[in-house]
This record gives C-alpha cells, sequence and structure tokens, in this order.
C-alpha cells in the first residue's frame, strides 16, 4: 500500500479508537496483517476454548490457520457433516473462551454493525463468549450506523456467493439486494453493538490500516 494512504489510515484508525474507548470497547492498531495475528493470538491462551464468526478476513490474517493448531479448543464451524451438526457447533459458540470474527463495519462515531443469515456471529457478538475479538481492515470503517447498514447490505451478495448461498443477488450477473424472502437469505438479523458498558472491554477491536475482507 501507498506510504502516504497508509499515514492517513492510520491517522483515522487512531481517531476512530479514541472514540471506541469512550464507549468502553478495548481498540488498538496492528501495523499491517501480520502485527494483527500476532496481537490477537497473543491474547488467546492455550487451551482457549475458540468460537469464529464466518470472515475473509481471518483467513487473510492467518489467524484461522493458527487458531487450528492443537494449542486451542477450536469449535471447527467448518469441520461439519450435516446442517445440524453445524448448528450444533453455533450453540457451543456461545460458552467459548473466546469469539474471534471481523465485522461488517465500525463506525467513526462507536458501533460495530453486523448482518447475519443464521444470527450465531451477529447475537455472540452481543452476549455469549466470555470474550469477543474483532479485526478490521481499514475498508470496514464507515461514518455512521446508517453507512454501516449500507456497507453490510452492499457486501452481502458476494458472501452469499462465498458461502454458496442460492439466493438471487448470488446467483444472477448483477451481484445486487433485490430484498429477496428466499430461505437462504445472508440478511435475516442485524446487529449494532452500541456500546460495551455493562461489559467493559469485553470486546477488543484491532484497526488495521490495510484493505482486508470484503
Ligand atoms: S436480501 Fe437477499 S438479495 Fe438482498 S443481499 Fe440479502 S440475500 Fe441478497
Amino acid at each position: 500500500m501507498d506510504a502516504v494512504q497508509k499515514w492517513v489510515n492510520e491517522l483515522r484508525i487512531r481517531d476512530l479508537i479514541e472514540v471506541l474507548k469512550e464507549r468502553d470497547f478495548d481498540a488498538v492498531m496492528a501495523k499491517d496483517k501480520d502485527d494483527a495475528r500476532r496481537i490477537v493470538m497473543d491474547m488467546i491462551p492455550e487451551g482457549s476454548v475458540i468460537a469464529v464468526g464466518g470472515s475473509v478476513t481471518l483467513n487473510e490474517t492467518g489467524i484461522l490457520d493458527e487458531i487450528r493448531s492443537d494449542k486451542y479448543k477450536f469449535i471447527d464451524r467448518y469441520n461439519t457433516s450435516s446442517f445440524e451438526e453445524m448448528l450444533d457447533k453455533y450453540r457451543e459458540g456461545y460458552y467459548a473462551d473466546f469469539l474471534v470474527s471481523s465485522t461488517n463495519a465500525v463506525t467513526m462515531e462507536g458501533q460495530l454493525v453486523n448482518i447475519d443469515c443464521t444470527g450465531n456471529r451477529t447475537s455472540q457478538i452481543v452476549f455469549g463468549p466470555k470474550k469477543v475479538i474483532i479485526v478490521a481492515g481499514v475498508n470496514k470503517i464507515v461514518a455512521n450506523v446508517e453507512e454501516g447498514i449500507k456497507r453490510a447490505k452492499s457486501i452481502a451478495p458476494m458472501n452469499a456467493r462465498r458461502i454458496t448461498h442460492k439466493t438471487p443477488c448470488a446467483m444472477d450477473d448483477n451481484c445486487k439486494c433485490t430484498e429477496c424472502r428466499v430461505q437462504p437469505r445472508v440478511c435475516n438479523v442485524t446487529s449494532i453493538v452500541d456500546g460495551c458498558h455493562y461489559f467493559p472491554k469485553r470486546i477488543t477491536i484491532v484497526l488495521v490500516p490495510e484493505t482486508l475482507g470484503y
């Protein structure tokens, strides 16, 4: 990435961190995606039970590979033989020590915005796992909740296609939302985390001054 662009990104993230801390989130800036991986893995003690939210960012940073190591008890939602088993793993996630995920958007006003198909990721960010670690590239930063929802909806067709859900947006040539009402719809649940005051620092947000994920 261009050094000047990275500098601009870092300044924006610095401002955002101040806002997030006022809302009792824990927030840090990583230098790059490798640094983000180190920060995340340093936070997780060996033997921890870890759930993850579906995320391109976790793949791109190598965090998912690290979580798969024998050092942790990974609730592997990707290794299931049936839909029911996958749902059971989602349910197990509520009792995890850590949820590691990205977010669809983080606002400059200090909120996390997410849209889900089943709601496991959106709900576990809100409550369940003792600790939540969110990794977000600079591309996830938006002005406010309205922009966050707009962003989440704009990338939903890509996510639908990635997880092979046969929604109209993932199947036609336009990659556009038609506000479908089909069973595999990936936009069933929207969550907005407006603050972390009841459980201060339960959620740590690791912000990276590079583009990560969708
Ligand atoms: S509502 Fe349906 S068509 Fe629109 S983005 Fe979501 S899954 Fe795609």
